[in-house]
C-alpha cells in the first residue's frame, strides 16, 4: 500500500523551551491515518496535516469503547540522528489488543514503514534536550455510525506525535505508591493484558483516591483474592528481595510491558537472579519487616524506571531504601536510557534507526 503525503501549508512554531514541554500537550504538524472497511481491508493510507477528526456522534468507539492504543518514543542522539526502541514490539502488541477487542489486525512491517515516514517528515520536532523525546501514540477507533452492540465494520488507525519533556528533570526521584485494596483494575478473562482505554477508565477512581492521600500512583492487586500484586497504573512493577529480582508473572490481567521484557532480558544478561512469579502483598510486607526488601521500581516507556520510595498498604507505610534510588534501579536506568539515546552500544538489537 502506498502512503499519500499531504504536507501542511501552515507549519506551527516549534516549542522554544523544551524544559517546559511536559507530557502530551503539544502535537506536531502531521499525522498518519488509514481506514478499514469490511470487505476492503485497510486502505487509503495517508500522512496529512494534524487536525481535528470528522466523526459521527454515533461513532461506535464513543459509546462502547472499541478502541486500542500504543505508546513509544523517538529519541535524538548526540549526532542528531533519530532512533526508536523496539517499535515492532509495539505493533505486535497492538495486534494482541486488536484480537481481544475484535478489531482487524494491522501489518507490523507496514506500520513501521508508516511510522518511519511520519517521524521523518516531522523530524525537526524530535526534541534536542537530553531526556526529552518525541512521544508516539498509535491508536485504532471503531467509527461506524451505529448504536447497536457488535464489532464495528469500519475503523481508523491513526498515529499522532507529541514532543515531550524529560520525565526526570531533577534526577530520579522516588515516587510514593498506594496499594489499592478496594477497587480492581482488571481480572483474568477481561482486557487487562491489552492496551485499551477501558482499562484506564476503570483505574481513574483508584488514582483519584491515591492522589487524595498524597500518593502519586496506585499498585493494583488481583481482582479475585485482592492479595496478589498486579501492576501500577501505566507501569509494571519489580521488587528486589534479598538480591533476587521479582516481578508478577503474565497471567492475563496485566500488560506485557516492553520495558518489563527488556529489563528482564537485561538483568538476565548480567547474570542476576530474576523470576516472574505470583507474589502477594503480604510477602512484600514480610520481606520489608525482615529487612530484605532492597529495591522497588516501576517500568514503562514514559519513565523507563520509576523508583518507589514509599509503599502504603492499609495502615502500613513501607519506606524503601531510605526513599532513595537503589543501585540496581540506577544501573538499569542508565543502561536503558544509554541505549535509547545512542550513548551505549546496543548489544541486543533493540534500536531502530530512522533512515534519512
Ligand atoms: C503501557 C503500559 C505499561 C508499560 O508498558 P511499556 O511497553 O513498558 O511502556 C504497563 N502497564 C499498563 C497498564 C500500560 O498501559
Amino acid at each position: 500500500m502506498d502512503i499519500r503525503v499531504e504536507l501542511t501549508k501552515n507549519p506551527k512554531a516549534k516549542p522554544t523551551d523544551e524544559s517546559n514541554l511536559g507530557f502530551g500537550h503539544v502535537f506536531t504538524d502531521h499525522m498518519f491515518i488509514m481506514n478499514y472497511d469490511k470487505g476492503q481491508g485497510w486502505h487509503d493510507a495517508r500522512i496529512v496535516p494534524y487536525a481535528p477528526l470528522e466523526l459521527s456522534p454515533a461513532a461506535m468507539c464513543l459509546h462502547y469503547a472499541q478502541e486500542v492504543f500504543e505508546g513509544l518514543k523517538a529519541y535524538r542522539t548526540a549526532d542528531g540522528s533519530v532512533q526508536m526502541f523496539r517499535p515492532e514490539e509495539n505493533f505486535k502488541r497492538l495486534n494482541i489488543s486488536n484480537q481481544r477487542l475484535v478489531i482487524p489486525e494491522v501489518d507490523v512491517d507496514f506500520c513501521i514503514k508508516a511510522l518511519d515516514k511520519l517521524v521523518s517528515i516531522d523530524k525537526d520536532w524530535v526534541p534536542h534536550t537530553d531526556g526529552a523525546s518525541l512521544y508516539i501514540r498509535p491508536f485504532i477507533i471503531a467509527v461506524d455510525p451505529f448504536l447497536g452492540v457488535r464489532p464495528a465494520d469500519s475503523y481508523m488507525f491513526i498515529i499522532i506525535l507529541s514532543p515531550s519533556g524529560a520525565y526526570y528533570s531533577t534526577g530520579l526521584n522516588p515516587v510514593g505508591i498506594y496499594v489499592e485494596s478496594n477497587y480492581v483494575r482488571a481480572v483474568r478473562g477481561g482486557m487487562g493484558f491489552t492496551k485499551t482505554g477501558g482499562n484506564y477508565a476503570a483505574s481513574l477512581i483508584g488514582q483519584d483516591e491515591a492522589h487524595k492521600q498524597d500518593y502519586s500512583q496506585v499498585l493494583w492487586l488481583d481482582g479475585v483474592e485482592r492479595k496478589y500484586i498486579e501492576e501500577v497504573g501505566a507501569m509494571n512493577i519489580f521488587f528486589i528481595i534479598d538480591g533476587e529480582i521479582v516481578t508478577p508473572e503474565l497471567q492475563g490481567s496485566i500488560l506485557s510491558g516492553i520495558t518489563r521484557k527488556s529489563v528482564l532480558e537485561l538483568c538476565k544478561s548480567w547474570g542476576m537472579k530474576v523470576s516472574e512469579k505470583r507474589i502477594s502483598i503480604q510477602e512484600v510486607a514480610d520481606a520489608y519487616d525482615a529487612g530484605k526488601l532492597n529495591e522497588v521500581f516501576g517500568t514503562g516507556t514514559a519513565a523507563v524506571i520509576s523508583p518507589v520510595g514509599k509503599l502504603k498498604w492499609g495502615d502500613k507505610v513501607m519506606i524503601i531504601n531510605d526513599n532513595k534510588i537503589g543501585e540496581v534501579s540506577q544501573k538499569i536506568y542508565d543502561t536503558m536510557t544509554g541505549m535509547q539515546y545512542g550513548k551505549l552500544e546496543d548489544k541486543f538489537g533493540w534500536i531502530h534507526k530512522l533512515e534519512g
